[in-house]
């Protein structure tokens, strides 16, 4: 059986608790949507957004997570805490975590071993640069950031790989399907190489997705749904996206 479709939405640092009446709206305009609904709002909307939700049919993931399960790390969450608010996702090595935080795929790994480990799915995000796309290096830098952050003992349940090209992120810029289409059937391959149910693992494809835009790279091969920033904060923009999955 093919796997369900999943429309993601990463808030990043937006909203606030008066910005959950777009969940409201979202869920009364998309009450049976065709695909799984993903809202990744950030930490301290968890809660309430969960409050929201109830047991609906939107899922919550976090945006990230710490490799340990506890202990004295100030202004860190365990993936258990997510897990304990509702969440069933967490986002991980997201490129702009990677570029703030100074995350490498090695510390990407642990995370999602953590996320696994408390029976979260991780969505993990691999994507090139400008300068790394203009020098011809797209597909070597995406096997090499899967091969070291995805970590022993993925499934095809418990992990989810995000196409997110750096430079299509909040740009408006998004490559041509041709190129979406190459880096998804590499991501593929890989994963067949790397997970014993690879074929199942779903692929999204990140940057610049929007209303107007959403169905073309939903018929790519290989794409089985979207993670969405900017569009993901309005109600209408991402039931459009939903609907187009
Ligand atoms: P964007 O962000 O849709 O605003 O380009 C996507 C992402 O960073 O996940």
């Amino acid at each position: 059986m093919a796997p369900r479709k999943l429309a993601a939405g990463n808030w990043k640092m937006n909203g606030d608790l008066a910005a959950l009446a777009e969940i409201d709206a979202l869920i009364a305009a998309h009450p049976a949507p065709g695909c799984e609904v993903l809202v990744c709002p950030p930490a301290v909307l968890l809660h309430p957004m969960k409050r929201r939700i109830g047991g609906g049919p939107v899922a919550l993931g976090g945006q990230d997570c710490h490799a340990k399960p506890s202990g004295a790390h100030t202004g860190d969450i365990a993936a258990g805490q997510l897990k304990d608010v509702g969440a069933a996702y967490v986002i991980l090595g997201h490129s702009e975590r990677r570029a703030d935080h100074g995350e490498t795929d090695a510390a990407v790994a642990a995370k999602a071993a953590a996320a696994c480990a408390a029976g979260l799915t991780a969505i993990i995000c691999v994507g090139e640069t400008e300068a790394q796309r203009d020098a011809g290096e797209t597909l070597d830098v995406i096997a090499a950031q899967m091969d070291g952050s995805i970590p022993g003992g993925a499934t095809a349940a418990n992990t989810v790989i995000a196409y997110e090209p750096v430079w299509a992120i909040g740009t408006g810029r998004t490559p041509t399907n041709d190129q979406i289409a190459e880096v998804h059937a590499l991501m593929r391959e890989r994963l067949a190489g790397k997970i014993g149910d690879g074929a199942a693992v779903r692929l999204l494809y990140g940057g610049s997705v929007k209303p107007g835009n959403a169905a073309e790279i939903f018929a790519i091969p290989h794409v089985d749904g979207a993670l969405v920033g900017g569009a993901s904060l309005k109600a209408a923009d991402f039931g459009a996206i939903i609907a187009a999955l």
